[in-house]
């Protein structure tokens, strides 16, 4: 089988890597991934199941009841959580809350580490995440970091929430935006930071 082409997308949340990857995808015949609705499924699940996320033994368990899959659905490449789709269920602020805690934990990079790098071997990808040029494919083809301040993507996700859920603040999606940044690149596994060789994009828009 011919080498795979893989594009890297990472950087900070919600700095519009995602929609910059899907039309980058869609322009280029790729199959768009979104990790981070990967790590968004196992949260959701761990929320849903009451899981101590304390406890590796349960979170270790936990994880072999749990299939992430993407099916190409109107809405796109579609996150599906044991079969059942879950794209809407893992935007919530809840997912969102907890959502950087769950990702910190080894044995869930690990699991999903892995379905990331089985999905780059079978298709051209472009990938989104956070260290997806440092760690899944450090060998990516190209390799882009974006970054954007936090008041300017807050206010941009607010637009998108806001007819969900009309008494969110943007205040509000600030502090959850910074919390997150803040624990993926403080994180001691895998942490979010710009690969050496990756391009820097700044967004002001
Ligand atoms: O991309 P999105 O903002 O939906 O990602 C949600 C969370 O998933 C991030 O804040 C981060 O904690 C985690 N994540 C990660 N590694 C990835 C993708 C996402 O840790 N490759």
């Amino acid at each position: 089988m011919a080498k795979k082409i893989r594009i890297a997308i990472d950087g900070v949340s919600s700095s519009g890597k995602s929609t910059m990857a899907k039309q980058l995808a869609k322009t280029l015949g790729f199959i768009y991934i979104d990790t981070g609705a990967m790590y968004r499924a196992v949260t959701l699940f761990f929320l849903q199941n009451q899981v101590d996320m304390e406890n590796p033994d349960s979170v270790v368990k936990t994880l072999e009841n749990i299939t992430i899959t993407f099916q190409q659905t109107d809405q796109g490449n579609t996150c599906f959580l044991n079969d059942i789709n879950v794209e809407k269920e893992i935007r919530g602020m809840e997912v969102s809350q907890w959502v950087s805690q769950v990702s910190a934990i080894p044995a869930v990079r690990r699991k999903m580490v892995s379905l990331q790098r089985e999905m780059g071997e079978k298709d051209n990808v472009v990938m989104d995440g956070r260290d997806i040029g440092t760690i899944v494919f450090p060998d990516a083809d190209v390799k882009l970091y974006i970054h954007s301040p936090a008041r300017l993507r807050a206010e941009r996700r607010w637009l998108e929430l806001k007819d969900s859920n009309p008494a969110i603040t943007v205040e509000e999606i600030v502090n959850n935006l910074e919390m997150r940044d803040h624990i993926d690149s403080t994180r001691e596994d895998s942490p979010l930071v710009k690969a050496e060789d990756a391009t820097l994009l700044t967004i002001r828009i």
